[in-house]
């Protein structure tokens, strides 16, 4: 799967990518009526994501397959975007990491206390985990990721295990955050749940997902293959209220950055489905643009600038 060929057709625009896939019920309300938001992702290759009728969350259209996705992270993620196993991450991921983390622990800083205790799911090179322990906190965190997960032992001594349920069954924390994961997964609402099960009673968690209703991007911008679901503010609340959670007023939010904790109720009923509104809106929001009119508008210019700009703020940031 890795070889040129594969990662050549992961890289030409207006060409699918090489994968099969498969159809797949909503994740969020499981129904499997759908509208198509967008046909062309940030590549300008094609790629067909729908929202859902019920409730609005958005996924890929066949869903990759696990071991599609698998193989996608084994090759062409890792060679376009990440680092070769076992070594460093590059300076521009890391400078970025630090500012995300540090941004974060302040957020969260009222529950960050000393001997609190902190789970950071998808934890990457672990400057969250890093973060959180500068303030005291007795960190954990969960990262597939080998390289991540290794390097994130080896630099900031952080325990990191490579999956959820390696932790022992009772185990349960002050502080569990999950930053840029849940539209990576497949099953982003059952993964929320687990989760939220990993609470203490008093605890909060942190969820961050891209905003798909952001606006000042052209929309295919906000399409990725890694991405296989997408969020707004009312579908991320919708799966932590699924979850058994609720937006705690106590902390700054921001449409799809937000700080759960555990409903005073017993999980609620589900408010009935949102109905299409919510889809259709999304469809139009992000309707798809021709990729000839968009190249020949010169739309593209702006992101592409920003974009280099930022990579050459975080290469050349200091440490
Ligand atoms: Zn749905």
């Amino acid at each position: 799967m890795s070889s040129p060929l594969h990662l050549f057709r992961h890289a030409v625009p207006f060409t699918g990518y090489p994968y099969r896939g498969e159809g797949m019920a909503c994740n969020l309300c499981g129904g499997a009526e759908a509208l198509t938001v967008a046909e062309t992702d940030r590549r300008l290759k094609r790629l067909r994501s729908v929202a859902c009728t019920g409730c609005g969350l958005i996924r890929t259209d066949p869903m990759p397959t696990a071991a599609e996705l698998e193989a996608y992270y084994a090759s062409a993620y890792r060679a376009a975007y990440q680092f070769a196993l076992g070594r460093r991450p590059p300076r521009h991921h890391l400078n970025r990491s630090r500012r995300e983390a540090a941004f974060r622990a302040e957020l969260l800083a009222p529950a960050l206390r000393p001997g609190a205790r902190v789970l950071d799911f998808g934890s990457g090179s672990g400057e969250f985990l890093a973060a959180a322990r500068a303030r005291g906190c007795a960190v954990t965190g969960v990262e597939p990721g080998r390289s991540y997960a290794t390097y994130a032992r080896a630099e900031h001594g952080a325990r990191v295990l490579d999956r959820l349920d390696a932790l022992p069954a009772d185990e349960v924390f002050d502080v569990v955050t999950v930053h840029h994961v849940l539209e990576h997964l497949r099953d982003p609402v059952d993964t929320l749940a687990r989760l939220a099960d990993r609470l203490a009673p008093e605890g909060v968690l942190y969820a961050a997902v891209p905003n798909m209703a952001a606006t000042g991007k052209p929309p295919h911008e906000r399409f990725h293959f890694a991405h296989v679901h997408g969020f707004v503010r009312d579908t991320l609340d919708r799966a932590a209220r699924r979850a058994g959670l609720t937006p705690d007023p106590g902390y700054w939010r921001e449409d799809t950055t937000a700080v759960y904790r555990r409903s005073a109720a017993p999980v609620q009923a589900e408010p009935g489905p949102a109905g299409p509104g919510l889809a259709r809106e999304l469809a139009a929001a992000l309707a798809p643009v021709r990729p000839g009119a968009y190249l020949a508008s010169g739309a593209w210019l702006g992101p592409m600038v920003r974009r280099n700009a930022k990579a050459i703020r975080d290469t050349f940031a200091s440490r």
